[in-house]
């Protein structure tokens, strides 16, 4: 099985992190550097019987009035083409402007598009529920997945899950 994925999300929520502990360091260090060009390739997970290919999608991370329509364009063909979309958000932070434009854009897409909930170590699992409610409510995500990228929590299921999709 193979497949494009683009991980988007507002700035620090985790996504470097999360390529960093499935990829490795070096890799992920390089995705770091300003980027120019348009569908990046952040980083190749290959096993046996799998290849993840992981996507930037420059211009959806960024607040709505910095972009430009070219850029918005790209952003949301780069969402298109990709056979999965992981939408990473921060469970100790609230829904917020950020959340809301992206979810704007992804209104447009027919990609599957799972939710990611990072940094589940910060929170007590009674939280955790509710911000699933909430986020059920803004978009037909084909999976919500809790998350640890820094600890490891529910990363290698959140791999099989994937896989499935592709
Ligand atoms: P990005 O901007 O989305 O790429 O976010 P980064 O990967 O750079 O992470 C931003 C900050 O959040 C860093 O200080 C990370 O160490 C921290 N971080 C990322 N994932 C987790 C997590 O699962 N738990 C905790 N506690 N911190 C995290
Ligand atoms: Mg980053």
């Amino acid at each position: 099985k193979s497949g494009f994925i683009s991980i988007i999300g507002r700035p620090n929520v985790g996504k470097s992190t999360f390529l960093n502990r499935v990829i490795g360091q070096k890799i992920a260090i390089m995705s770091d550097k300003p980027q120019t060009t348009r569908n990046k390739v952040q980083g190749v997970l290959t096993e046996q019987d799998s290849q993840l290919i992981f996507i930037d999608t420059p211009g959806i991370h960024k607040p709505k009035h910095k972009l430009g329509d070219f850029m918005m364009k790209v952003a949301q063909n780069t969402l298109k083409e990709v056979d999965l979309v992981l939408f990473m958000v921060n469970a100790e932070e609230g829904f917020g402007p950020g959340e809301e434009f992206i979810i704007e854009k992804l209104q447009s897409v027919r990609t599957p598009v799972f939710l990611i909930i990072n940094k589940i170590d910060l929170i007590h699992p009674d939280k955790l529920l509710t911000i699933i409610e909430g986020y059920k409510e803004k978009y037909e995500f084909k999976e919500i997945v809790p998350i640890s990228a820094l600890e490891g929590n529910n990363v290698e299921r959140l791999l099989e899950t994937i896989k499935d999709y592709l």
